[in-house]
């Protein structure tokens, strides 16, 4: 079966996620596309698509059976529960949504469906090098995780964005996500902290110290930098209680030259993640085609927003913001991991 996908948002990653789409993945076929910019959605379709004037009319079409948003964050909550309310999978970017209340409309609108059909944009989830971090803090063999560092590195922002709003509502939300997944801990509370401000960036507030404090007492610390320059650099180390595990380097071409030995780094987050986006793809078909969604919920969209909130809460008041999620609906729950199995018997 093939499945016919409906893409929102045609600007940079929507581009980029109908390549993939078009060029590298099977079993699925871009059937219809738009964007507010009709003549942008014109010239990204891909032969056959149809063009929709509007999102509603795009997820309403018989020639959809799955959509995929990539409009920019405020629009994502109508967009997913018009999907919702067709009972079509949905595949949508980070950030899920923009406020906790939207978050929570989310959830009860899936809930009340009775499937899950929202996947969130979360795509270090499917980047080999953390799956294997992962593996190892969940095989037990290192004892409980004590602490993570998250380094997330952006060489640029686009002009106009000043204050911490972009980086801790559309960048920290990829840390907030893969510290709660690696350690399967839930976020309670969060600190920031603002070092001296980089020269590079004018008046940009650049770069911030995040502290995520976790249920069971773990704290990840995150560097956001958003304005380096130089390329994309994201790294991460787990301290457990008998070890460190830490993510490789990405394999890279060595070069010897008049300046030393080095290594690129990659340019921006569509060449580190590359493999990343495409098996998060791979996985979203298999799944959307059984009318469902796996990978990251909305419960992990909505614990996200919560973060990105708290964050630019602290920044304000300059202490420890507290984090305070609902139950977790059972749709969303997956039991836990064997890590935390084991590391509860070994307690
Ligand atoms: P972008 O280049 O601005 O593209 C967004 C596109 O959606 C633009 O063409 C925009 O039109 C259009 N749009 C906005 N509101 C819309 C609506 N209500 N209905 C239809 N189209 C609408 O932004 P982007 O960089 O592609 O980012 C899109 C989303 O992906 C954001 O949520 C972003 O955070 C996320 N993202 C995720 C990753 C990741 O690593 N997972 C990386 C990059 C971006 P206008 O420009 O005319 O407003």
């Amino acid at each position: 079966m093939v499945l016919k996908v409906g893409v929102i948002g045609t600007g940079m990653i929507g581009q980029d996620h109908i390549r993939r789409l078009t060029q590298v993945l099977s079993g699925v076929e871009i059937t219809a596309v738009t964007d507010i910019a009709l003549d942008r959605a014109q010239s990204a379709a891909p032969a056959g698509a149809e063009v929709f004037e509007t999102p509603e009319a795009l997820i309403a079409s018989d020639k959809v059976d799955a959509i995929v948003i990539c409009s920019w964050g405020p629009a994502h909550e109508e967009q997913l529960l018009t999907a919702i309310a067709h009972g079509k999978p949905v595949f949508c970017e980070k950030p899920m949504v923009t406020s906790e209340e939207a978050a929570l409309r989310v959830m009860k609108a899936e809930v009340a469906f009775g499937r899950r059909l929202v996947q969130v944009g979360f795509m270090r989830r499917f980047d080999a090098d953390y799956r294997r971090l992962k593996a190892v803090i969940d095989s037990g063999t290192l004892g409980a995780p004590l602490l993570y560092k998250s380094c997330h590195r952006n060489a640029s922002v686009p002009e106009g964005l000043y204050t911490s709003e972009m980086p801790l509502n559309d960048t920290l939300v990829h840390d907030a996500d893969i510290s709660r997944w690696l350690l399967s801990d839930e976020v309670v509370g969060v600190e920031v902290r603002l070092p001296r401000r980089s020269s590079k960036g004018g008046e940009l507030r650049d770069p911030h110290i995040v502290l995520l404090h976790c249920a069971s007492g773990a704290i990840v610390d995150v560097e956001i930098s958003v304005n380096i320059g130089y390329g994309y650099d994201i790294r991460g180390e787990v301290s457990c209680e008998a070890g460190i595990a830490a993510l490789p380097n990405r394999p890279a071409t060595v070069i010897s030259d008049a300046h030393g030995y080095r290594q690129a780094l990659p340019a921006d987050w569509r060449e580190r993640f590359i493999e990343a986006y495409d098996q998060e793809f791979r996985e979203w078909i298999v799944a959307a085609g059984e009318g469902t969604a796996t990978g990251p919920s909305a419960w992990d969209g909505y614990a996200a927003t919560l973060v990105a909130d708290a964050a630019l809460r602290a920044v304000e008041s300059g202490v420890l913001e507290p984090v305070t999620m609902i139950e977790k609906p059972a749709l969303y729950t997956d039991g836990i991991s064997l890590g935390q199995a084991l590391r509860e018997e070994n307690a």
